[in-house]
């Protein structure tokens, strides 16, 4: 088979905090065991990644730790740079949008459109934080619904009822970075016509689909949004962070954030061709109609890769000039939630990948993620699940099969591979099913049904240990030295194979393996035929899965149970209460008049309250939130008859309510002045 020219991409992460095992499941594990099988194919494959470093996000987080945003997108950067690494991501290059070089890309593409005339300017009103000096993007504003009275909608977008109006339409709005009430400014902004675009996107995804099947949920999410009618969508912001717009009309403002970030693969795979010395290298990937293009994502970004960055490829396109490649296919993955729930930073749920590489190798975690892959639907992370697909599978199978044999090779046949002599049924039937793994395997992989992949490669180490101990070596080497010789030969075939079988999966022990097996990988092709000749002498093997204790375990569990506690127990959607049960609850609007953070505490703030005439001191877990002085002379909700806690050794008097925003950050409930401290709340 001729070799294929694939270009592979996983979503560029978001630099305003450390990915955690979700992102992991979704783009980054399954790109990479796709790319290290693509590689053993001996396949033309490059594999491209890198940090999305603009966007509003990032200034806020910036402003609240007085810093320059540069200092949050260094520090994100390298932290996740690293954490990618030790998790064995094997990405050819991993670059950063705010790079020169990607500056220069996103201002080309814009600059093509705005001379070609494709780019629409406009004139709006937006809303303005006089406190913040800043336009505020749809997301930093919240207020009523004109339609529904939803009071979570947008400046211009309900969710609720998924109606569209003018911002100054919206009733109480309301700045989320401020909580001021921001004014209407007039503002002009361009805009990319994506309707327009919408009968040749429809054509492609259906056609990609038909040639290359895509998954359900992607081609679902495509049809949903041609269905609504694709709108023409601003591609520019009134912001000081990101790419200036390079028209001289357009001071003051920078490219939107979803235009540019995906046109940072191509930035990237530009950088990793000047590394290499060639600078054109990229175009053979980005600019040859035979490339494959794969690009991995979760399913949060389906929109962006089949929808928006297709069509500003297309737009460029249309000139007749460089044709650039269109992805292929789009295998976005659904979520992996953590013990049952989502994961939430503010709520301090989950774990990210720096802590957990602290506390365990990354071949169990890859091995774990990947045989749970949320590839159709949602999936869970569960540390009980962690342990048990250690211990019992990794360890207790694959490991079970590598050291009897390799145990029994040593002491009986010098260490050496023992000769294949007459085979019978029993052996035959092993031979040939190892030989048929490798494509078993490939056709999965090659359908992005990795979790089924690698389950299928586990039993082949299932199937391993059947036959040795079906064969009993222990009794032949005894009674019939070459029936022993020959089943143990076998045995080592199928170790050879899963060693480059499981190499995708988990790189660091496979190579482990093979230093075991003195022996390297081969093409996979070749792979599952005999790949040891009788002689080839093997070194001694060493443990490559220990058991992962029950205390390293339940320690971790614990602590998310301390989580847990401050967290409100599910409701069953049914479950109705009395209004006496209700009433059980003593709500008081309360005034924070002191606040500071609880010492080797992340999440805790120590607020005093009033309460009427009455004080008390709550520990909150909003510090990941909040800065103490921004808490300090708020009117809240609080709960005044909850039995007093102690958490961190301060005593807790009461609780705050506050509900979680889409950004993970905690809002607490604030009454207007006009209500006097110490009122019930019913
Ligand atoms: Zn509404």
């Amino acid at each position: 088979m001729s070799k294929e020219k694939i270009l592979v991409t996983s979503a560029l992460p978001y630099v305003n905090g450390v990915i955690h095992l979700g992102h992991l499941s979704g783009a980054y594990l399954p790109a990479d065991i796709y790319v290290r099988y693509k590689r053993l194919k001996d396949d033309d494959i490059i594999f491209i990644c890198g940090s999305d470093e603009h966007g509003v996000p990032i200034t806020i987080t910036a402003d609240k730790e007085d810093v320059n945003p540069q200092v949050i997108i260094d520090r994100y950067h390298e932290i996740n740079k690293k954490a990618f690494e030790q998790f064995g991501m094997s990405f050819d290059n991993y670059s950063r949008t705010s790079f020169p070089i990607h500056h220069e890309t996103a201002k080309e593409f814009f600059l093509e459109f705005y001379n070609r005339g494709i780019l629409i300017e406009k004139k709006t009103n937006q809303f303005y934080d006089e406190k913040a000096k800043m336009f505020l993007p749809d997301r930093y504003v919240e207020g009523t619904c004109p339609r529904c009275g939803n009071e979570q909608a947008r400046s211009d977008e309900c969710e609720n009822c998924g109606s569209l109006y003018d911002p100054s339409e919206l009733i109480n709005p309301k700045s989320k970075i401020t909580g001021e009430t921001p004014s209407l400014r007039e503002t002009s902004h361009f805009y990319f016509p994506l309707g327009k675009y919408q009968p040749p996107l429809e054509k492609y995804v259906e056609e990609m689909n038909k040639k290359y099947g895509w998954k359900d949920n992607v081609l679902q999410y495509c049809r949903g949004w041609f269905k609504e009618g694709l709108k023409e969508r601003a591609i520019t912001r009134d912001l000081d962070w990101g790419i200036k717009v390079p028209v001289d009309s357009a001071a003051g403002k920078v490219i939107y954030v979803w235009f540019e970030a995906v046109l940072g693969y191509i930035s990237s795979t530009k950088e990793y061709s000047q590394k290499k010395g060639e600078p054109d290298l990229w175009k053979k990937y980005w600019q040859d109609p035979k490339t494959k293009y794969i690009a991995f994502i979760g399913k949060d970004n389906i929109v962006f890769h089949t929808i928006i960055f297709p069509a500003i490829l297309m737009a460029w396109n249309e000139a007749g000039k460089e044709q650039y490649c269109l992805p292929q296919n789009v295998p976005a993955n659904e979520f992996l939630n953590f013990e049952g729930k989502k994961f939430s930073k503010s709520r301090d749920w989950g774990i990210d990948v720096v802590d957990f590489l602290k506390l365990f190798q990354p071949d169990p975690l890859r091995y774990t993620l990947a045989a749970n892959l949320p590839e159709i639907r949602d999936t869970d992370f569960y540390w009980k699940e962690f342990q048990a697909r250690n211990n019992n599978e990794l360890a207790d199978i694959l490991g079970n099969l590598i050291n009897r044999t390799s145990t029994f090779v040593h002491k009986h046949f010098d260490g050496k591979v023992p000769a294949r002599g007459k085979t019978e049924k029993i052996d035959d039937k092993m031979l040939k099913l190892i030989s048929e793994y490798p494509s078993k395997v490939s056709s999965l992989f090659e359908n992005y049904r990795i979790k089924e992949g690698v389950l299928e490669i586990m039993n082949l180490a299932r199937t391993g240990n059947k036959y040795f101990n079906d064969s009993g070596p222990w009794k032949t080497v005894k009674s019939d030295k070459e029936k022993c010789g020959t089943a143990l030969n076998i045995c080592l075939q199928a170790i050879y194979t899963l060693a480059e079988l499981f190499y995708p999966v988990i790189p660091f022990s496979s190579e482990k393996l093979f230093a075991m097996l003195n022996a390297k990988p081969v093409n996979w092709s070749e792979c599952g035929k005999n790949n040891l000749s009788e002689g080839h002498k093997l070194n001694q093997a060493e443990i490559l899965f220990p058991k992962i204790e029950d205390e390293i375990i339940e320690k971790q569990i614990e602590k998310l149970q301390s989580t847990n506690s401050e967290q409100p127990a599910s409701i069953k959607a049914d479950e109705k209460i009395s209004y006496e049960d209700f009433m059980k609850t003593l709500l008081k609007v309360a005034e924070v008049i002191e606040a500071e953070r609880v010492n080797k505490s992340e999440k805790l703030l120590k607020l005093k309250v009033k309460i009427g005439t009455e004080e008390k001191q709550v520990i909150a877990g909003i510090a990941k939130s909040y800065l103490p002085e921004e808490i300090i002379g708020k009117k809240v909700v609080i709960v005044a008859n909850l039995k007093p806690a102690k958490l961190m050794g301060q005593v807790s008097e009461g609780m705050i309510l506050a509900a979680e925003n889409k950004e993970g950050k905690l809002e607490v409930l604030t009454i207007p002045d006009s209500v006097e401290n110490g009122t019930r709340v019913k």
